[in-house]
């Protein structure tokens, strides 16, 4: 089944709901329209539709392969890497300095859905290589950003993220790597795990941002710097020189995301990899956090991407198989596509709805990250930045989380054909499984929303978006969504007393907490674009089908999905001692 990118929905969300081109008006974004926004898009969606996703499948059935030469991607993607290059997308988001195009992270959001509903595997590495990039252009020293910038920004070269060991997963503090002194760079000494793309066969180089610990240094998190390790080192000329003490021991046999090699890497077996540091000592947690944002936000819309490619899949099996006759609406009296069942329209319907509504929300967080950089106005700097991280860890994980019940429906609505491998049903959802794991689980994003996000200013932050969605929805036939906003003001303020009295509480209902979040924040967008999309087609303007089929996902969005609220709002307020009361040892 081909993949279609969604550019009418995408574009909806932004010109509807966001109003996009108000970042026009930014310094920096002045050549910004809808028009060129319309025309990335296109552009990449065609790459994306044609390129991308017939790899999907060959990918994932031939793997990455490790051999002691190197690591060897799957037939066909070395090309369309260099295809990915030749179209200057590497390029979207980098800063222009470094010959970027510098368009608006709202614009690359909806542009990187694409390539991750295509083809999640190809997506990661280009991913990283902008988180890489993102926090050489933080904090790297001129000279640092001289070496690396231009040739990461043109793709000629990829990124790595290296967080992980084996002791070290979720729990950073325990990271073991040692970086000892020697003139003006480090020597490192260390192995990381589940490295994405930490050797392939695309490019010359790879540069890979590493967290490791100077000897010397705090132990605990206070402790961690960041160093940029190229695979070959770089000449003062901007030449390749000698091969750097970085190895890929070998990649892992996983259950998805065959195609992305998931690498154990090696840095120093003898001598030490030449490591240079970025910014100052014993900070390389918190520059890693701040480039985390975006990487985050990046992850939470792969479980969208994934839904939006699995439902497309769904949505066409289910007019095609024809089983059994609908009790309602069949005259024929003779058997009928499978959508025509009323419960397979259900899945139809819960899969596209949720779909949109993550979309929205998680567009609707790139667009704060937009204001939060490019606003000229302090204040609005500062409320964009603070929502944004608000919302971050709620798209990363309550769209991830969504994204693999989606991709189950979607098995589902095959039955039989959607657990054999061949309809490729059942690759979406082994993709997906990742997206909750990696760039930190569920938990600990859960754990970041209410310890650092809403617990250290109180609430004030998810406060001023509660009241904002609730001043939208007020007036407006939006029953539902208005009940769903009240309920998570109600869940805040009882997570608020927990922290204060006893947090564990709250950490046993973060989860839920965070689920009330994303059902909740998605009812609000999603009944606004109902009302616009409903309002549009009384002017009788618009795509009619297209608005038609919002008003009626709006609709089922608020009967079918956001009933979930009143059940996880009772989680927030009555679950949390079942759990703390329960000790390990009885379970
Ligand atoms: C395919 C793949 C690609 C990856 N790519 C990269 C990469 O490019 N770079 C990189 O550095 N890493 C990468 N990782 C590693 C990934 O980020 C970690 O697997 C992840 O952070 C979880 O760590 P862990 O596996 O050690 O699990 P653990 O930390 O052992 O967690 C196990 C469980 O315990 C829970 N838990 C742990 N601590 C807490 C807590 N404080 N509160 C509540 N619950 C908690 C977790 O939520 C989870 O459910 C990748 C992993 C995979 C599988």
């Amino acid at each position: 089944m081909s993949y279609r990118a969604p550019i009418k929905d995408i574009s909806f969300v932004l010109n509807e709901l966001l109003d996009h081109e108000q970042l026009a008006k930014l310094p920096g974004f002045e050549d910004y329209s809808a028009e060129l926004a319309r025309s990335v898009l296109e552009e990449a969606a065609r790459f994306a539709e044609d390129v991308l996703a017939p790899l999907n499948r060959s990918g994932d059935e031939e793997g990455a392969r490790w051999t002691p030469e190197g690591v060897f991607t799957p037939k066909g993607f070395k090309a369309a890497y260099q295809q990915f290059v030749e179209g200057g997308w590497p390029q979207l988001g980098a800063e222009a300095e470094y010959g970027g195009q510098g368009v608006p992270r709202v614009l690359g959001t909806g542009v990187q859905e694409m390539w991750a509903a295509a083809n999640l595997a190809f997506k990661l590495c280009p991913m990283l290589t902008q988180g890489a990039i993102e926090a050489l252009e933080l904090t790297g020293t001129p000279q640092q950003k001289q070496m690396f910038l231009p040739k990461m920004v043109r793709g000629d070269w990829t990124g790595t993220m290296c967080l992980t060991e084996p002791q070290a997963g979720s729990d950073l503090a325990q990271i073991r790597t040692r970086a000892v002194r020697e003139g003006d760079h480090y020597r490192l000494f260390g192995q990381k795990i589940f490295i994405t793309w930490g050797e392939h066969d695309y490019t010359d180089n790879i540069i890979h941002m590493v967290l490791g610990r100077i000897d010397g240094s705090p132990a605990g998190v206070r402790g961690i710097s960041l160093f940029v390790v190229p695979k070959v080192l770089v000449n003062a000329d901007g030449s390749l020189g000698g091969r750097n003490e970085v190895k890929c021991l070998k990649i892992e046999e996983k259950l998805g995301i065959h195609a992305s090699p998931t690498c154990v890497m090696q840095f120093g077996e003898q001598q030490g990899a030449v490591a240079y540091l970025i910014g100052e000592p014993n900070r390389g947690l918190e520059y890693m956090f701040i480039m985390m944002n975006a990487a985050r936000l990046s992850v939470g819309l792969e479980g969208y991407a994934v839904s939006e490619r699995a439902f497309q899949q769904a949505l066409g099996w289910a007019q095609d198989r024809v089983q059994g006759k609908p009790p309602v609406e069949n005259t024929t009296g003779k058997p009928l596509p499978i959508a025509h069942h009323p419960d397979v329209r259900r899945m139809l319907l819960t899969m596209k709805s949720a779909t949109e509504a993550m979309r929205a929300l998680a567009l609707y967080a790139a667009l704060q990250l937009d204001l939060a950089s490019h606003s000229p106005d302090e204040a609005v700097r500062g409320n964009a930045q603070a929502r944004a991280d608000v919302l971050i860890p709620i798209v990363k994980a309550w769209c991830t989380e969504v994204g693999i019940e989606i991709a189950s429906l979607g098995v589902q609505v095959h039955g039989g054909m959607g657990f054999v491998e061949e309809t490729g049903a059942a690759q979406y959802y082994r993709d997906v499984r990742i997206t909750t794991i990696y760039e930190g689980t569920t938990g600990i994003q859960s754990n970041d929303l209410i310890g650092r996000k809403i617990g250290r200013d109180r609430g004030t932050a998810m406060s001023a978006l509660i009241a904002d969605a609730a001043r939208e929805l007020q007036g407006a036939d939006a029953k539902p969504a208005a009940e769903g906003i009240g309920l998570l003001r109600e869940g805040t303020e009882s997570l608020l007393r927990a922290l204060a009295e006893q947090p564990d509480r709250a950490f046993a209902v973060s989860v839920p907490y965070l689920k009330l979040a994303g059902v909740t924040l998605g009812g609000w967008l999603m009944a606004k674009a109902g009302a616009k999309a409903a309002a549009a087609l009384a002017k009788g303007g618009g795509d009619r089908e297209f608005l038609e089929g919002k008003v009626r996902t709006a609709r089922f969005y608020a009967d079918n999905l956001l009933p979930q609220a009143h059940a996880l709002a009772r989680i927030v307020r009555n679950g949390a001692a079942s759990v703390i009361e329960t000790d390990p040892a009885l379970l």
